[in-house]
């Protein structure tokens, strides 16, 4: 299987690559991103096959369907990453919450944020093609506060990647700041931005793309890769757990073979939501995939209207900062998918010279065949998350968005898989302040839920607390590049 362009090729990369190609360099012609040249098929029979499955063979299978240029021995490697989970039986448990509404919960693994779904294994595979090539590489992400632990988390004490991660100081939880700073390794650097996430990924692509911190890289033999969800290697693991959604539903004898379901995906750089895209085209059998955003609702307009417009909008700090996110980046790999790569070049140049773009009418009917869309605001999710903890369930603000999408957007009674994103714990504050109590701070917060909703808070948060901190740099945007070459 090779992987192709989403704005068309330039002439001078080759205009289709192996998957290995795609995740060490994950920029391609344009500025644009590689998208599989097609899917493997989710027919009737695969998921048959897959009845008994554990998550690891049901993943290792869809890899080798999708024919990826990665060894089975290194897959195998990457999958027990899983074992670490809270269950390593079964790592994404789906927890009926509604008669109808059942929660995939993403965040069993180390940094108690979906993201580990993905990166884990992905960690694994790359660091072991850098070693296989004998090459060194240098990961930058940009994070709002869950890719950044997940991704030092993967890739600590790995040969042949180096990690440099940037977040928004003050726009990360502390839990999530701790989760980073206090990480210890040789080949880890953690930067605090002044500025917000957008600020802080228009920085980290502004340097990918700068001749010069190329030039210097390459003198000290060092190659550029990513880990943000534009690499590809992210959307493939993506795709898994929801596939393993639906063969959950089956297993509990909530739906039949073939039997279609709603999906509610808590967004912002459309990663999880596209990898339900991908499953839905595959053949999987879901009805619509249901977009949930904070008051940085974007991607609403987009999917009601039709219209990405950045030109009246601020981003706005809330209690879901993982999606305090204006600049989507996989939206553009759902639009090549639907309008071909000299559109979707077309749509990402208005957007960068206009800051905004606007769909045809046929345009927006095809984006809502599978997609449809709502937000909550911080107020409605802290009714959300104090009404179902009084129920029994603690979730975290990013899956209450989910709740509005839920109840408002489905127009059959389908049974719904709602994606809980994060563990409640890595943003404590807010839970407690929507259970009728405001704490300064996690510690106090993380106490106070566990007593009163009756939640255990896993060692690893509470180990925070006491671990020294490593990484105190906090920056101007403009210090990033000179920093990134003392470390290197
Ligand atoms: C990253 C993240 C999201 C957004 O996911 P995308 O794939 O970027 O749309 C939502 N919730 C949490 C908790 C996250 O960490």
């Amino acid at each position: 299987m090779q992987f192709i362009e989403t704005r068309g090729n330039d002439g001078v990369k080759p205009s289709s690559v192996p998957f290995s190609e795609a995740i060490l360099s994950p920029s391609a012609s344009f500025g644009g991103l590689y998208v599989p040249e097609n899917l493997p098929s989710l027919d009737k029979d695969f998921l048959e096959g897959h009845l008994e499955s554990h998550y690891k063979a049901l993943a290792l299978d869809f890899l080798q369907e999708f024919g990826i240029d990665i060894e089975t021995e290194v897959l195998e490697e990457a999958l027990k990453r899983y074992d670490t989970f809270d269950e390593p039986s079964n790592p994404v448990p789906l927890t009926q919450i509604e008669k109808d509404c059942f929660v995939s919960e993403l965040y069993h693994g180390p940094t108690r944020a979906f993201k580990d779904m993905a990166l884990q294994p992905f960690g694994y595979i790359l660091s072991k093609l850098a070693q296989k090539r004998g090459e060194k590489y240098l990961i930058m992400a940009a994070t709002s506060g869950d890719t950044g632990p997940a991704t030092l988390e993967t890739f600590k004490n790995q040969e042949g990647v180096k990690v440099a991660c940037l977040y928004p100081d003050g726009g990360t939880s502390d839990v999530q700041r701790l989760q980073m700073v206090t990480e210890d390794a040789p080949n880890l650097k953690v930067i605090g931005v002044k500025g917000n996430f957008d600020d802080t990924q228009n920085t980290l692509k502004d340097l990918l793309a700068s001749e010069d911190f190329k030039a210097e890289l390459k003198e000290r033999g060092i190659k550029l890769s990513a880990a943000n969800s534009v690499n590809f290697g992210r959307i493939i693991f993506q795709i898994i757990y929801h596939i393993h959604s639906y063969l959950e539903l089956i297993r509990k004898d909530v739906v039949k073979m073939g039997e279609k379901i709603y999906l509610v995906v808590p967004s912002g750089n459309f990663g999880n939501a596209l990898g339900a895209y991908y499953a839905k085209k595959a053949g999987l059998p879901i009805e619509k995939i249901l977009i949930s955003s904070n008051i940085n609702n974007i991607l609403t307009d987009w999917i009601n209207d039709g219209v990405y417009d950045l030109t009246n909008r601020e981003l706005i700090q809330t209690e879901s900062p993982a999606m305090d996110i204006l600049k989507s980046s996989n939206i553009e790999r759902v639009m090549f998918d639907k309008f071909g790569a000299a559109r979707t070049k077309e749509l990402m140049e208005a957007l960068a010279a206009e800051n905004k773009f606007t769909l045809t009418s046929t345009e927006l009917s095809s984006l809502r065949e599978d997609f449809d869309a709502s937000f909550s605001d911080d107020m409605e999710c802290e009714a959300v998350v104090g009404m179902y903890a009084k129920k029994g369930y603690v979730m975290d603000p990013h899956t209450a968005t989910c709740m509005r999408a839920y109840e408002t957007l489905r127009e059959k009674k389908l049974p719904t898989v709602v994606y809980s994103t994060a563990e409640w714990t890595k943003f404590s504050p807010a839970v407690s302040k929507a259970l009728g109590h405001e704490v300064e701070g996690d510690i106090e917060a993380l106490k106070w839920v566990s007593e009163h909703a009756n939640v255990s808070v896993p060692a690893m948060i509470n180990e925070l607390f006491e671990k020294p901190v490593i990484h105190n740099l906090v920056v101007e945007k403009e210090a990033i590049k000179g920093e990134m070459l003392n470390f290197l």
